[in-house]
């Protein structure tokens, strides 16, 4: 094969919490991942030699900085292939955005140069790889519903999530997780997300249990910077979502709605309101290969 293209979609929490700061400086977390339908789409051809990278985004490196250029080096680099990679990135999934993009586009990267040179690597294989690079790439390896446990990398699989409409809108301001780890007061925070509770509300296939217990500790940090997560998220309550809340370090916002008209005029009217430039309606997605 020389050429194929892949999707990369990006995730939200439907909760997240963090369990404790470790002395490696990371912090041991415990989340429910999940897939939607906003996703970046990369086109792998084959090359003689070394990675190269074109994007249809000023925003982002081209060289080895790209988590692309850094999935792509490491599994060439483990099989020891001698040829090389031009990775063409259209992006959609919003960057520094708590929707892990960045971790996505790697994991589709080991997917799908995996597949372009028929490497013959299992998911696990690709998992052990992507965790040298960013803590979610394991989890955006498999997609769908997860429990993510350890510092992102330890993987429950779970069943899909109840379905339900999602309106996403990430706000003109850009968050770095490292600055909301480091603000967290882990230690003096006694009210912690019900993860388990979670866990087990998605196992009975019950939205209402989950929505009960959507709740993201990072917000406790990132909202406090940046009051209009809130203005966001309060707004989208008034506009019909059984529930808002921030997604990963933030400053993305998502609300899950039981009505697509209700959802529908909610995206137009936050669209039109222009607190958040980048809008999208969407569902959860659970298998990634489709
Ligand atoms: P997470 O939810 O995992 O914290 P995020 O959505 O907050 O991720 P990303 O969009 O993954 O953040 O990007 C974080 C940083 O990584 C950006 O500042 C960007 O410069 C860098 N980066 C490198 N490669 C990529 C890529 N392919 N896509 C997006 N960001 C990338």
């Amino acid at each position: 094969m020389k050429e194929l293209t892949r999707k990369a979609y990006a995730k939200i929490n439907l909760g997240l919490d963090v369990v404790c700061r470790l002395e490696n400086g990371y912090h041991e977390v415990k989340m429910i991942m999940q897939t939607v339908g906003i996703y970046d789409e990369l086109t792998f051809s084959k090359r003689e030699e070394g990675i190269t990278i074109s994007t249809d985004t000023g925003e982002l490196p081209t060289d080895g900085d790209n988590l692309i250029y850094k999935a792509a080096r490491i599994l060439l680099d483990s099989c020891g292939v001698q040829g090389g990679v031009h990775v063409h990135l259209q992006k959609r999934i919003p960057i520094a955005a708590g929707m892990a993009g960045g971790s996505s586009d790697a994991a589709a990267t080991l997917r799908g140069v995996n597949e372009l040179y028929g490497l013959g690597c299992t998911m696990e294989e690709l998992q052990k790889l992507g965790v040298k690079i960013g803590a979610d790439v394991p989890y955006c390896i498999v997609g769908g519903t997860a429990l993510a446990e350890g510092i992102g990398e330890k993987l429950t699989i779970l069943p899909s999530a109840p379905q339900c409409i999602v309106l996403v809108a990430k706000p003109a301001i850009s968050v770095s997780t490292k600055y909301v780890y480091e603000h967290l007061d882990v230690a003096g925070l006694t009210l912690h997300p019900d993860i388990d509770g979670m866990r087990a509300a998605i196992e009975e296939n019950d939205l209402q249990g989950v929505l009960e217990r959507m709740e993201n500790i990072l917000e406790t940090v990132t909202v406090q910077a940046h009051p209009v997560i809130a203005e966001i998220k309060e707004r989208m309550l008034e506009l019909g979502a059984c529930k808002s809340l921030m997604s990963g370090s933030g400053p993305t916002v998502f609300g899950i709605f039981d009505n697509q008209e209700t959802a529908r005029a909610a995206y137009e009217k936050i669209r039109e309101e222009g607190q958040a430039p980048e809008v999208f309606l969407t569902t959860l997605i659970q298998d990634i290969d489709l």
